[in-house]
């Protein structure tokens, strides 16, 4: 099958080098368009500082970048890793030309017409799109997709495990990795040997709201936000990769802390069943060493896809705690949107061979195809 042209809005900044990582051996997708700020623009990416341990993909060493008005010349899949100060406007107007947009960016989250999608935890809420489209009159594939915060979706995933058991009330304090803060981020002074027991950007408002509509349910185009409770603190500390989440968890089923570790280590959703590139298997490994998980130890298993939970054990207030672990630029950044687009075209592809009919779909289309049908 030929591979689905994809470009990078931000390819420059931290989340845009893991999406070129992750994208050097995609069996779908092929990167063939980056753009980033007036900054970059106009260089050739393999020019530009290349800042991870793997070796710069040579493909994407010789694209130039390009500005974000380059509209008409990106590909109809984008995944966005702008910064929050352009990425409002610019994924409306990639949107509004026909791009399907699936973005890491705060901005359009908790629009009630974007679907906030991790495919193990809510792939029915990608039926917003349709509903995006129509109150938007925008043309498919336009859309725009987002997925949470970095911490939101370790949190997450953790709960989707628990969904059966009811939670009511949730505790959360984060340990984040200097990366969730992007490039160059954190200054050195601050971080080294110290604890920062604030991040900026409403961080904790995000994880309290982001979980809800996530563990929300969708009726009739809109998400019904889940009814429990969530009360987050966030912290920087100088780990590199991996932010880590200590949560403390009512359950109004009470489950023995047997059948929660065992819901959470069976825990198996859409991504896994549709074998998708980037999904995990499992989704969830839980750890039963005392002293687990641990970023260095366990951060990068499963192409840095997978999320660890270790020390479940009873909480004398809230009935549940234990300590969760994710990959913040791979989990809950660049590899959370590719699974949101793997998800997508696995459905469009699905939908495609039930037809029998290519047509029955709008297709993801070349630049030269997208500008044809707007021009
Ligand atoms: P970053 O390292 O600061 O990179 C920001 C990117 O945005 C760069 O490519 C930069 O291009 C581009 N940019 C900045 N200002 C621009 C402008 N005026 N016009 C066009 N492009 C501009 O940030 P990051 O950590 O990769 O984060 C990217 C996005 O993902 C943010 O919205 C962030 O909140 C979100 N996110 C990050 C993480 C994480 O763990 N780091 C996790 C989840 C979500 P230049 O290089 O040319 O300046």
């Amino acid at each position: 099958m030929d591979k689905i042209d994809v470009g990078i809005l931000g390819a420059t900044g931290t989340v845009g080098q893991q999406f070129i990582a992750l994208l050097a051996d995609h069996p779908w997708f092929r990167v063939s368009w980056l753009a980033a700020s007036e900054r970059s623009a106009g260089k050739r990416y393999g020019d530009l500082s290349w800042r991870l341990p793997s070796a710069l993909p040579a493909d994407a060493a010789r694209l130039e970048v390009a500005a974000l008005d380059a509209i008409d010349k990106a590909p109809s899949l984008l995944f966005s890793a702008l910064d929050a100060s352009v990425a409002g406007d610019a994924e409306t107007a990639f949107a509004s030309s026909g791009r399907l947009v699936v973005s890491n960016a705060r901005n359009h989250r908790m629009d009630p017409l974007v679907p906030l999608l991790i495919p193990e935890v809510n792939p029915d809420h990608l039926a917003l799109l349709d509903d995006q489209r129509r109150a938007r009159g925008l043309t498919a594939p336009g859309g725009i997709v987002t997925n949470p915060n970095c911490s939101t979706i370790v949190i997450a995933m953790v709960l989707a495990g628990l969904r059966r058991f009811q939670p009511t009330r949730v505790v959360v304090t984060t340990l984040q990795a200097l990366s969730g803060a992007g490039y160059p981020g954190v200054a050195s002074l601050d971080a080294i040997g110290n604890v920062v027991p604030y991040i900026g950007g409403a961080e904790e408002e995000k994880i309290q709201t982001e979980t809800l509509k996530l563990l929300g349910t969708y009726e009739r185009g809109a998400v019904r936000n889940a009814g429990f409770t969530v009360s987050a603190t966030t912290t920087r500390v100088p780990v590199p990769d991996g932010h880590t989440a200590v949560i403390s968890v009512e359950l109004a089923a009470r489950p023995s802390i047997e059948e929660v570790s065992a819901a959470l280590a069976e825990f198996t959703a859409e991504p896994q069943q549709r074998h998708l590139p980037l999904a995990p298997q499992p989704p969830i490994v839980v750890h039963t060493a005392q002293d687990r998980p641990q970023p260095r130890l366990d951060v990068h298993h499963g192409r840095g896809m997978t999320v660890h939970v270790g020390r479940i054990r009873p909480c004398p207030i809230l009935g549940y705690k234990l300590v969760a672990l994710g990959h913040n630029v791979v989990r809950g950044a660049a590899g959370a949107a590719l699974l949101n687009a793997e998800l997508i075209v696995a459905r469009q592809r699905s939908r495609s061979a039930d037809a029998n009919a290519e047509g029955d779909l709008e297709p993801l289309a070349s630049a030269r195809q997208i500008h044809a049908k707007h021009s």
